[in-house]
């Protein structure tokens, strides 16, 4: 999630404005008969989308056909676009589900496997390798889950053990937010927050205790002293669940060249954001330019509603976003190639992978990639750089499933040591 929330760009300035919004053609990027062939032969695993808000808040279901739905992700999305499995996104808005985070996080938990129950003959929940793999078999969508912001466990190691029970398999340490254990980047120069210098022993206790577990370490959203204390830490690869990269687009959610070489070190994988603000410098700037008046549009709304007594409506705000980002014209397809190719040449061919970000940007993705459906565009571009098949498979999801794999394994022996 990406949600461009109040506080992450109230220090802003406005600058000029911005050159008036551009009607958007989507690239044509034909895909060959190749790279169909390729994208049958691969299971393509996402690690990052925010659909659950969308189960939860709209009432949407996964089912979906309807053809004016601008959300990413559908089964009939998901089908088109050869997508094997999902890592749906369980996060909890930390300003405005203040003192029950945990209830919050068992309800979005509970919209994805209602979503399930709804469609079984298309869409399975799914907790390891082999029932990712069974899936893909079985020609479902695999639905995982991942809870994005260490807030959701309230500082209770029960609960993250219960959130491991009912399938959560990996965890975002921190979302924009610092938590009460772990620096969070989206937060980091804000003088008012309270700072813990990276992880607390609190915190990596979390690390370990989920490593045991055999829940995957997200870095994702984390203060660079987070993800270095994080890495320190681990016993098992690592992952950046919807990351970019900072060599690129200077954004703190990206990863520095030195945060990918550290990922390979740790044998983890770190899998592409397709935020637009994420993968074009561009965009960012345009982003950074309005950010002051979206932000100020969004407060009055949020300050209407308070006056009225009323909750605020997560699916309101995400419309006022949609319609400032819609003000900027959308990067290139390339735009995110590029960050796919470079981090598979600073870090390797084996620690690279796709987390979209899908339904938590807003809309901002780059031209061509309009849901899921898009996906197949990626290995089309991918072999038009020169990358074999193999490679491409292991981008496509090869790389996550080894590095669940080899959680998995870590989570074994760590538990035969504790008995
Ligand atoms: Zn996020």
């Amino acid at each position: 999630m990406t949600r461009f929330s109040i506080f992450l760009f109230s220090c802003l300035l406005a600058a000029a404005s911005l050159a008036p919004g551009q009607s958007v053609t989507s690239s044509d990027i034909a895909v060959s008969a190749k790279a169909r062939a390729i994208e049958d032969s691969a299971t393509v695993i996402d690690t990052h989308a925010d659909t659950p808000q969308r189960f939860l808040d709209e009432g949407f279901d996964i089912g979906s056909t309807d053809p004016s739905d601008v959300g990413h992700i559908s089964l009939e999305k998901a089908r088109r676009g050869n997508l094997g499995a999902e890592f749906f996104s369980i996060w909890v808005d930390p300003e405005t589900n203040q003192g029950h985070f945990a209830q919050h996080t068992f309800d979005l938990i509970d919209s994805v496997y209602e979503q399930a129950a709804r469609h079984p003959d298309r869409m399975m929940m799914a907790f390891s390798v082999a029932d990712i793999e069974r899936a893909h078999k079985e020609h479902k969508l695999a639905a995982l889950m991942g809870i994005e912001g260490g807030h959701s466990i309230e500082n209770d190691m029960h609960l993250l053990r219960d959130y491991y029970r009912l399938g959560v398999r990996y965890m975002t340490l921190s979302w924009s937010n610092t938590n009460e254990w772990a620096d969070s980047s989206g937060d980091i120069d804000d003088q008012k927050i309270q700072h813990h210098n990276g992880l607390t022993d609190f915190g990596k206790q979390v690390v370990l205790e989920m490593n045991r577990l055999g829940m995957m370490v997200d870095i994702s959203h984390v203060a660079d002293k987070t993800f270095w204390d994080a890495i320190a830490t681990t016993k098992a690869p690592l992952i950046a669940s919807h990351s970019s990269a900072r060599a690129l687009v200077d954004a703190p959610r990206n990863m520095t060249d030195d945060m990918l070489r550290a990922v390979a070190k740790n044998g983890g994988v770190v899998d592409v954001n397709f935020y637009s603000g994420f993968v074009d410098a561009d965009f960012r700037k345009a982003m950074e330019s309005q950010a002051k008046d979206q932000a100020a549009a969004i407060k009055q709304y949020v300050d209407s509603l308070k006056a009225q007594g009323k909750p605020v409506n997560y699916i309101e705000i995400n419309r006022i976003e949609r319609e400032w980002m819609a003000k900027i014209p959308r990067p290139p397809f390339k735009a995110l190639i590029d960050h796919i190719d470079h981090i598979a040449k600073v870090a390797g061919i084996d620690h690279v992978g796709l987390g979209s970000d899908f339904d938590g940007v807003s809309g901002a993705t780059p031209q061509g990639m309009d849901s899921a459906a898009d996906l197949p565009r990626i290995t089309q571009a991918l072999l038009d750089r020169g990358y074999s098949a193999e490679d491409i498979k292991k981008i496509l999801g090869g790389n996550v499933l080894r590095v669940f794999r080899q959680v998995e394994a870590v989570s074994r022996e760590m538990l035969a040591e504790s008995h």
